[in-house]
């Protein structure tokens, strides 16, 4: 079920900016997955990587940060999962209940349920621990990333914040953070609770932070410009403010 029609991207403009930017990959052999990642990959049906995947997978997998901008359908979420979780199985660090290694934040219950589908389906295979939170169902029936431990944390924004002022959930083991849908955050009144978390206490400071957005209006440059060191910048095809 791809939403992607690849031959309306051979003209569309890409365009990249930073410092050493690791070259764009033109296949998926070049982002040298996890073989289990890989498998994964080639049985969900991806043939070629979109253009956001070409250019965000080396500079995600080099360890930078990452500021991208594409339109909605663009092939956002692959884009992190692929190689956050290969990056996971490729350098994994000591799993403790209560310290996520990555932490995904969504706008919406219905966007967070659809990167927590494709997180399960690219990390099939892998001993890979995914959970979801979001608000407007009961908490405790979403207590897995506090009892069995994850990962890999998917999560909006006020149910994330939530599990921070009530649990023992820490940040301190989190190497990848990802806004998703940036843009659609601000719209919906998320900029203050993005601050928060991004500025907690536990928060590792060498983590990579990934910002996605289809607009770049200015409030989302000024998160851009607090929240990342020395990152990679990618447009892709027209992106309003
Ligand atoms: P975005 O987050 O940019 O809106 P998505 O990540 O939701 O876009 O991807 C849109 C659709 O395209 C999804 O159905 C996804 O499975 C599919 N898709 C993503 N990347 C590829 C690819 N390389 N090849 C084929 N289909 C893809
Ligand atoms: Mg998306």
């Amino acid at each position: 079920t791809s939403g992607i029609n690849f031959s309306k991207y051979d003209n569309i403009p890409v365009k990249v900016s930073g410092e050493n930017v690791p070259k764009a990959i033109k296949n998926f052999d070049e982002a040298q997955l996890r073989a289990a990642i890989q498998t994964n990959v080639v049985k969900s049906g991806y043939k070629v990587p979109t253009p956001i995947q070409k250019v965000s997978i080396p500079v995600i997998a080099d360890g930078r940060d990452l500021m991208a901008c594409a339109q909605t359908g663009s092939g956002k979420t692959a884009a992190f999962l692929l190689p956050i979780l290969s990056k996971l199985l490729d350098e994994p660090q000591e799993f403790e209940i209560g310290k996520p290694q990555a932490v995904i934040v969504s706008p919406t219950r219905e966007l967070a349920i659809q990167i927590f589908t494709e997180a399960r389906k690219f990390g099939y295979d892998s001993y890979l621990k995914i959970s979801i939170v979001y608000g407007g169902t009961s908490f405790k029936h979403q207590n897995e990333c506090i009892t069995k431990g994850c990962h890999v944390l998917i999560a909006t924004p006020g149910r994330l914040m939530d599990f921070v002022e009530r649990t023992f959930i820490t940040f301190d083991h989190t190497r990848f953070v990802v806004l998703d849908e940036a843009d659609r955050m601000l719209d919906m009144g998320f900029s203050e609770t993005m601050r928060k978390f991004m500025h907690h206490q536990t928060m590792c400071p060498d983590h990579q932070t990934l910002m996605f957005s289809a607009t770049f209006p200015e409030e989302i440059q000024r998160l851009a410009g607090e929240f990342l060191n020395n990152y990679v910048f990618v447009t892709i095809g027209v992106v309003g403010g």
